[in-house]
């Protein structure tokens, strides 16, 4: 039995108007996000025997976003944000059958950060967001990975390095690893995202020789 269950059969036996978001309970829609005995979790992914069930189990709703019902928040604000990066933008192709080539070694870069499921446990769980309430001046990790899944595309000229320093709050970030540790997807946040976007934006603005090699090669970086 896994904690939604738990939920569900509370709802079904104790208190029928319980609000609970959830939908494919295979923990891929990223919908029944909630803290688990203080932990965000997806509620379909955590086992209940795996919990320590002598003493009483805590279900919160995510405190990062606005409560709306019982375990059920207000995460519109992700998808304000989302609208705001600046989306793919392909290079020409390279043939003239309108096709582009492309290494393997950068195919398999942006892989990883396309398994996210928008779950926001680790918007959750960054203190930025979460103690500091600062969503005006910070996307948060869930769109650094993101921002990076663009900047990193092999086809994508399109440039938010500005962007990410200015509007985008990345220089926020303290690289605590917090949201890292609670990716069910596994996804590498901190290393293998927005610590390769922080470079970029101190390649940018902070290194006169990168600036020099940019103007020379027409680089994006
Ligand atoms: S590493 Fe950065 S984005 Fe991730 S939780 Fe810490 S401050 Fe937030
Ligand atoms: S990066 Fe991981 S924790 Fe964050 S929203 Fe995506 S799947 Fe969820």
């Amino acid at each position: 039995m896994v904690v939604l269950d738990a939920v569900h059969q509370i709802q079904a036996e104790q208190a029928g108007d319980l609000a609970v978001r959830w939908n494919c309970k295979a923990g891929k829609c990223g919908s029944c996000s909630a803290e688990i005995n203080g932990m965000p979790k997806l509620m379909c992914m955590t086992r209940l025997n795996a919990l320590p069930l002598d003493r009483p189990l805590t279900v919160e709703p995510m405190k990062a976003f606005p409560h709306m019902k019982d375990l059920v928040t207000d995460v519109s604000w992700n998808y304000e944000v989302k609208k705001r990066i600046p989306k793919f933008q392909p290079r020409q192709p390279d043939a003239p059958d309108g096709t582009w080539r492309i290494a393997q070694e950068d195919v398999e870069r942006v892989q990883e950060f396309r398994k996210c499921i928008e779950c926001y446990l680790c918007q959750d769980v960054c203190h930025v967001l979460r103690d500091h309430h600062m969503h005006e001046q910070f996307i948060g990790p869930r769109f650094l990975v993101y921002a990076a899944a663009l900047e990193m595309h092999p086809l994508d000229v399109g440039d938010r390095v500005a962007d990410l320093r200015k509007q985008f709050g990345i220089g926020l970030c303290n690289i605590t690893k917090c949201c890292t540790k609670v990716c069910p997807e596994s996804i590498t946040i901190t290393d293998n995202a927005i610590i390769p976007l922080k470079e970029r934006v101190v390649d940018r603005f902070f290194d006169p020789l990168s600036k020099l090699f940019r103007v020379f090669s027409n680089s994006k970086r």
